[in-house]
């Protein structure tokens, strides 16, 4: 079983499929899909009460976040990003032209204002990204810390909710008005059971979606994407049942791993990251796969040496990982 890349384990509503089906018969395919994706966008407007022109929707929150560093980051600008966090956001920086900077979280993954304080007045980004809550750690940001940086960053804040729902505060209210540095990407790959569909979204200052459309491809996002996710956004219910389960059972693993002889943090996502106190990250990870369990080895991964993170999956799946882990820690070599 595959639990390594946080994807829901359950599929998205019948319903929804059906609808799906029958949207794809009244495409009109020999069209350009409409460029500002304006139902789709009011939709996702409406969900998080804002208004749409505070919505740029794309190909997943990875072009979200791509067309964000485009925009705002480059060659001679500087982004900063405090490890251990989502690996992808200081290489697309990269990739962008800029320079990476990043800061330290504490040993228990926390990140201290001290710390923030030190990487803006030091470097003056361009761009400061947080994850709340953090993959791979799965801490959710200090309410103050995501005030703080918003604050005292002259630049562009990005914190990135890929996990939001499956915890409890959202920076949302900080995001859309005008003005404001503070950016909010959400994403459909998670939650929405729809990581196939590849859709994402940010919310921000209408000004900051306007250079976003002016930077991004033309008719980027196709006309089935922009109807298959709005026919979602009409599943919320079963969307909440959905998380609500996955975090039933993030209790369930949580209180599981405090048995076993590892060390565990915290989770607001649908994962937990866990470090085995006797025996390599890797190894455990082989003795996982040996078994038929494929976690992520993140034991080579700066920041989270011998940390190994695992996705909640279904209630089946999440009672074999317990015992397969716990046979891989009593395995005597
Ligand atoms: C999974 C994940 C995403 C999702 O990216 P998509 O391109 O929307 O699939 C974004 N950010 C973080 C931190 C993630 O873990």
């Amino acid at each position: 079983m595959r639990l390594n890349t946080n994807e829901s384990p359950f599929p998205p509503p019948q319903g929804w499929r059906a609808e799906v089906a029958r949207l794809v018969a009244s495409i009109d395919w020999n069209r350009y899909p409409d460029r500002e994706a304006h139902a789709l966008r009011g939709a996702i407007a409406t969900r998080h009460g804002v208004d749409m022109s505070s919505v740029f929707v794309a190909n997943g929150s990875n072009e979200v976040l791509q067309t964000l560093l485009l925009s705002y980051a480059g060659a001679k600008r500087t982004v900063a990003v405090f490890e251990p966090t989502y690996q992808l956001h200081a290489h697309l920086a990269r990739i962008s032209g800029a320079t990476v900077v990043a800061g330290r979280r504490s040993s228990d993954y926390t990140l201290s204002s001290e710390e923030i304080q030190r990487v803006v007045s030091e470097h003056s980004p361009n761009v400061t990204f947080l994850c709340s809550p953090n993959n791979p750690t799965g801490r959710v940001e200090a309410w103050g810390n995501i005030e703080l940086l918003a604050d005292i960053s002259s630049g562009l804040v990005i914190i990135d909710e890929a996990y939001a729902e499956f915890s409890e505060r959202s920076a949302v209210e900080l995001a859309s008005t005008s003005g404001g540095n503070v950016v909010v990407s959400r994403t459909f790959s998670k939650t929405w059971s729809l990581a196939g569909l590849r859709l994402g979204y940010v919310i921000a200052p209408p000004e900051i979606v306007d250079m976003l459309h002016a930077v991004v491809l033309p008719y980027h996002l196709d006309s089935f994407k922009q109807a298959a996710g709005l026919a979602a956004l009409g599943y919320v219910d079963e969307m909440n049942d959905r998380v609500a389960r996955i975090v039933a059972e993030r209790g369930r693993i949580t209180e599981a791993l405090s048995r076993l002889d590892v060390d565990t943090w915290p989770s607001g996502a649908n994962f937990v990251l866990f470090k085995p106190r006797q025996i390599g990250g890797h190894a455990t990870w082989q003795r996982l796969v040996d078994r038929g369990v494929l976690v992520r080895d993140c034991s080579s991964w700066s920041g989270v040496e011998d940390c190994l993170r695992v996705t909640v999956g279904t209630e089946d799946e999440n009672s074999a990982f317990i015992e397969a882990l716990k046979q891989a820690l009593e395995q005597s070599e």
